[in-house]
């Protein structure tokens, strides 16, 4: 998993570098091939590149692909993407389980697919709640990783009885051997149980808030488990909390499902809610009549002055721009000079600016897919939240009833 350390370290990764995108996806029959299809890529496209290397950075630059190219032959991909950059003192590999764009360029890290990827598919977590405890696990990138795992404190073994003792009341089950606690005995254990059990729920919530703190990059935290198990978790947490707290009621009975199991378990289900979240988004951003704005052109220019607080866009629009080469203004308007400074400017693409642009802007950006994609296609393809509603001048006595109207 791509680690937070080494994504704040890649910007500072020193010129000139190669970076190498590849997709390598098995499911790709191209990619099965002796020789795949993502290395005939990659070798047609450098030798392009080569061409446009400066000539005192050529063999350095036949190095780094030499490097890359042996890299592939003795280590043959098995995720389904990943990103390189190479250089005379760095080696940086970061493994993607996502579509990737193939992608091949020499100068400066190119990080904009990476950043890309990383709005699209935004970090959640998952808690898996059973009888016997409780697992931490962080999804991002398509990749699941555990990091806790916190056991019932109380004891199971009396409460596993008692369970199984409630088979043995409805008849479904006979177990011999199995004491039942009875009368005031059972209720001053079912007292004992339960305040065993919330104190664990609340070990729980605490746990879920000390991972996950961070509201804007967490998007949202899954709680797997019995139902009555997950409102007792979702009740310790603030209220606040709970709106970001997606509760999937699903009985894991005693023991821990595997990792794997896991994942493809709560893929379709974390998709599913990415996809309404999405569409919401969308419609919202549509039906605002006030503090935002629609298209391409209006989004840049609120994005580069400033005024946009957060972007949302369709996850393959695509479009071509202009960069400046005195200001660094970017649009679509055709032909020099910048219409900002009047300087020279310069062919750009989309794709490549946004990401970095957004965040210098400190600007979120939510990119989207399916429905919600296609609804902003119709619309542009990308809008923007802006940072302040326009402030209403301050109505009169006379005029009040025309603001009370709006
Ligand atoms: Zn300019």
């Amino acid at each position: 998993m791509l680690q937070p350390s080494l994504l704040r370290s890649l910007p500072e990764i020193p010129s000139p570098v190669l970076t190498v995108y590849l997709g390598t996806d098995r499911a790709e029959s191209d990619n099965r091939k002796l020789t795949p299809g993502y290395m005939t890529w990659l070798r047609s496209q450098a030798s392009a590149l080569a061409g446009t290397v400066a000539p005192k950075e050529k063999k350095l630059f036949l190095e780094q692909l030499a490097r890359v190219e042996e890299h592939l032959r003795a280590h043959r991909p098995r995720e389904r993407g990943f990103v390189i950059f190479a250089g005379p003192n760095t080696w940086e590999m970061v493994s993607l389980q996502l579509k990737v764009r193939n992608e091949v360029s020499w100068g400066r890290p190119a990080l904009s697919q990476l950043l890309w990827l990383m709005d699209e598919h935004r970090a959640c977590a998952i808690v898996v709640v059973i009888r016997k405890g409780a697992r931490f696990y962080l999804y991002w990138l398509g990749e699941l990783v555990e990091l806790e795992e916190k056991e019932f404190g109380g004891d199971i073994s009396e409460w596993k009885k008692k369970d199984l003792g409630k088979f043995e009341r409805t008849g479904t089950r006979t177990l011999p051997g199995i004491h039942k606690p009875r009368g005031s005995q059972h209720d001053v254990f079912d007292h004992r149980m339960d305040a065993q059990y919330q104190h664990f729920y609340r070990e729980i919530a605490e746990g879920i808030q000390l991972h996950w703190p961070d509201k804007e990059s967490q998007r949202a935290v899954f709680l797997v488990g019995l139902e009555h198990m997950a409102n007792g978790v979702l009740e310790e947490l603030p209220v606040a909390f709970r709106e970001r707290v997606v509760p999937v009621r699903e009985d894991l009975g005693w023991g821990w499902i595997s990792r794997a199991q896991l994942q493809k378990r709560m893929e379709p289900k974390i998709e599913e809610w990415e996809r309404k979240r999405e569409i919401a988004l969308v419609d919202a951003l549509l039906g605002s009549e006030r503090g935002a704005v629609l298209g391409i052109d209006e989004s840049l220019v609120r994005l580069q002055q400033g005024t946009a607080r957060s972007l949302v866009v369709e996850n393959d629009l695509e479009s071509g721009l202009h960069r400046c080469e005195k200001c660094g203004w970017l649009d679509r308007v055709a032909g020099p000079p910048c219409t900002v400074c009047g300087g020279k400017r310069q062919a750009a693409s989309l794709r490549e600016e946004l990401p970095e642009l957004a965040r210098r802007f400190r600007t979120s950006i939510e990119i989207v897919a399916g429905e919600a994609a296609r609804k902003l296609h119709e619309a542009g393809g990308m809008g923007a939240w802006l940072r302040q509603i326009e402030i209403l001048p301050v109505p009169q006595e006379t005029d009040r009833g025309a603001v009370l109207r709006e």
